[in-house]
C-alpha cells in the first residue's frame, strides 16, 4: 500500500510535525503513534485538517508552504533522509 502522510501540531510547542501511515480502503489512511522525528505523539497533538492523508509529493508541497513552522527533521524524512543524516 502507498504511504500516506498527515500533519499535526504539538499541543505544547505548537510546532508542526508529520506522521506516516498507509492509505486504506476503510479509513482514508492510518498513521503511526509518533511523528517521523519520533518526538511528538499523536496523542499530544492536533491534526491539521486540510493536511491529512497526503501523498509524499503533496506532503512536500505542504511542507514548503508552511515553511519554518514544520519540524526540519520530519521534513528530511520526506526527502529520504534519516534524523542522523544518513539516507533511508
Ligand atoms: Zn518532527
Amino acid at each position: 500500500m502507498d504511504l500516506a502522510y498527515s500533519f499535526l501540531r504539538d499541543n505544547d510547542t505548537y510546532s508542526v510535525h508529520i506522521s506516516k501511515g498507509h492509505f486504506t480502503v476503510i479509513e482514508e489512511c492510518t498513521s503511526t503513534m509518533l511523528s517521523l522525528c519520533k518526538e511528538v505523539s499523536t496523542e499530544h497533538s492536533e491534526w491539521i485538517p486540510p493536511y491529512f492523508c497526503l501523498t509524499e509529493q503533496q506532503a512536500r508541497d505542504v511542507g514548503a508552504k508552511l515553511g519554518r513552522e514544520v519540524c526540519p527533521y520530519c521534513i528530511r524524512f520526506l526527502y529520504g533522509w534519516k534524523k542522523d543524516g544518513t539516507v533511508l
